[in-house]
């Protein structure tokens, strides 16, 4: 597989899918986070330094068709900004506009195409009214199919070559993430630096980690997590729990959680994990004691009490100080450290302690020498929010893509570059 860093592009047309999926004011439409698009310029100048060209593509949000508030516009002028230079910007990633200028692009220019989602043919998902019959739906998908080869083939005619750099649609097999590899020779196609970047960090964690490795889950429920929690039982030495699905184990162990969130068709599952946990050796820790609110609102009267013992109408929405001295204990001694999911409602101020410390205390380990890797949008945020992510050694850009590259499971735009 060819590495982009071993690459030179001089005089060669690159086209690189990348993850522009940037939040918009909704009013100004200007972008209000450039996280993502600062993420894909270590690639867009090594392209343009060598003296290639390039396209870049991308979606932004969940357009069904041709939407303008979903336009790629407003990602121009902040690209421009980083880069220093101007882009060309082509209207519809597949009209006429886009095959000219990109025929026409010469060395060191940068063209950005219109979102790639005003087609459905990307996502490869047919639209059918509801009443449609399942002969109907099977034959509108096989007919998908072929117009997403189709947008794939014309795409990737633009460029002699392809470059995946979007970590965040990684797990989707559309048009431009996965299916245009189909068009490339093997030595013509690679990652960029972003994707490259996170599949390090994801493999030194699964795959070469030092010990003890303790992974910290967080976050609603435990129904988005079993996978992973399976895979990490095989690999950690401790598991945190905490965050809303903390009260689900505590309820299938015969605790008492009031009115907190519980998935009461996953209290068996919760038992064979605590019991899958013990057979691996793992260390499992749960919360000892839970802040309870008597209502959901960050001005709720809070009470605090053993996380078993949640009083009748209170919910429990956060971690409190015992936990938080037994899981801080239990990271500042880790070497390896993996966070995915909030400890408590975060986003309320009243409730967002647990979370906070769980951030300073993977900062403070990661001070002595651990690696830490923090998945996961909430994560991602209160690390950001605390000013913490220089501290950390990793901070993935991609929530669902990384989720399932530790579950294990192959990913789409992964596997289509590597050739599995
Ligand atoms: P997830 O997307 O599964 O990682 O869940 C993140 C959400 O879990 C955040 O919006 C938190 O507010 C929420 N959350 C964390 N702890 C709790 C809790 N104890 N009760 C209810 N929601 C929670």
């Amino acid at each position: 597989m060819k590495m982009i860093q071993d690459f030179n592009f001089k005089g060669k047309k690159a086209i690189v899918r990348v993850d522009f999926n940037v939040p918009l004011d909704k009013k100004t439409f200007t972008v209000t986070d450039d996280t993502r698009i600062k993420g894909a310029l270590l690639t867009i100048n090594k392209i343009i330094n060598d003296g290639g060209c390039l396209i870049l593509m991308s979606h932004l949000g969940r357009p069904e068709g041709r939407m303008e508030k979903y336009s790629l516009k407003p990602v121009l002028p902040v690209l421009e900004k980083l880069l220093g230079k101007k882009v060309l910007f082509a209207d519809d990633c597949l009209g006429e506009s886009a095959v000219k200028m990109s025929a026409a692009l010469k060395p060191g220019e940068v063209l950005l195409l219109e979102n790639v989602r005003f087609y459905p043919e990307e996502e490869g998902k047919p639209i059918l009214p509801e009443t449609a019959t399942d002969e109907e739906k099977k034959a509108a998908k096989a007919e998908m199919k072929i117009k997403q080869k189709e947008m794939a083939k014309k795409l990737s005619g633009y460029a002699e070559i392809y470059v995946n750099d979007a970590f965040g649609t990684a797990h989707r097999a559309h048009a431009t993430t996965a299916v245009m590899a189909d068009y490339f020779p093997k030595d013509k196609m690679m990652f960029g630096y972003l994707i490259n970047s996170e599949l390090a960090a994801m493999d030194k964690v699964l795959n070469n980690s030092q010990h003890p490795f303790t992974a910290i889950m967080g976050g609603a429920k435990v129904s988005d997590k079993i996978m992973l929690i399976e895979n990490l039982l095989n690999r950690v030495d401790n598991l945190i729990i905490g965050g809303g699905m903390t009260y689900t184990f505590i309820k299938a162990m015969g605790g008492k959680i009031g009115k907190s969130l519980c998935e009461e068709d996953k209290l068996d599952l919760a038992l064979k994990l605590i019991e899958k946990a013990k057979e691996k050796k793992v260390n499992l820790y749960l919360p000892v004691d839970s802040l309870n609110a008597d209502k959901f609102d960050n001005d709720a009267k809070t009470s605090v009490t053993a996380a078993d013992a949640v009083e009748d109408g209170w919910l429990g929405l956060d971690i409190a100080e015992k936990s938080i001295k037994l899981f801080s204990s239990v990271i500042e001694n880790s070497k390896t450290i993996l966070w995915n999911g909030p400890m408590g409602v975060f986003e309320m101020e009243k409730f967002s302690k647990g979370t906070t410390a769980v951030a300073k205390a993977i900062a403070a380990a990661t001070s002595k020498g651990a690696y830490s890797l923090i998945g996961g949008g909430d994560s991602v945020a209160a690390i950001n929010k605390n000013g913490l992510a220089d501290k950390v050694s990793y901070v993935s850009t991609g929530g669902g893509a990384m989720l399932e590259y530790m579950e294990g499971k192959k990913l789409p735009g992964i596997t289509a570059i590597r050739g599995e």
